[in-house]
């Protein structure tokens, strides 16, 4: 990804979980393996590659393999740059992940993921970003709305292992720019 697609997301990020009270930082691990931190830390795999291929629907934009550490949520970027850009097809390879609105669907997708990992025992919400099929207006609304017992349970989770409400995330794309 690019500097400044790395940068949307980031925001973005930053965005979705200040209305929660949860400060995100951001470490790349492919420059700084080393780098410790105090904070719960996420990593983010931006998959090129269809759900389908995974097992998975194809409408899938997400999903979470394990709930222990280290903390990985997968994002399927072909279906969040279809679902963003209301393409039918499979064909993504205009839009990019440089793209704002693209970027906003992309966190959107990892804050969500995120939550199941933080509040495993809780079922998807009728509303907001934690229903269970997320369309285009719920990626891209102006205002994304976490379920409050999600952000209870998110920020407890995190207080009891960190004493800190920050998270340190990092995302790794297996392709960097060509999209
Ligand atoms: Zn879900």
């Amino acid at each position: 990804m690019s500097e400044g697609a790395l940068a949307n997301l980031r925001d973005e990020l930053e965005q979705i979980f200040a209305t929660i009270g949860v400060q995100v930082s951001w470490v790349d691990r492919a420059t700084s393996p080393e780098h410790a931190s105090e904070c719960l830390e996420f990593r983010a795999i931006i998959l090129p590659i269809q759900p389908t291929s995974w097992g998975f629907r194809p409408r899938a934009m997400g999903t979470v393999l394990s709930l222990d550490p280290p903390h990985t949520v997968f994002i399927f970027f072909p279906t969040i740059v279809r679902t963003v850009m209301r393409l039918e097809s499979s064909y993504y390879g205009r839009y990019g992940a440089d793209c704002r609105l693209v970027a906003r669907g992309m966190a959107r997708i990892m804050a969500h993921e995120m939550l199941h990992v933080l509040a495993p025992g809780l079922p998807h919400s009728e509303e907001g970003l934690m229903k269970r099929a997320l369309n285009r207006n719920d990626l891209l609304l102006e205002r994304p709305v976490i379920d409050p017992a999600f952000a209870d349970a998110f920020r407890r989770t995190l207080l009891a292992g960190n004493k800190t409400k920050r998270l340190l995330l990092g995302a790794s794309s297996p392709h960097s720019g060509g999209h």
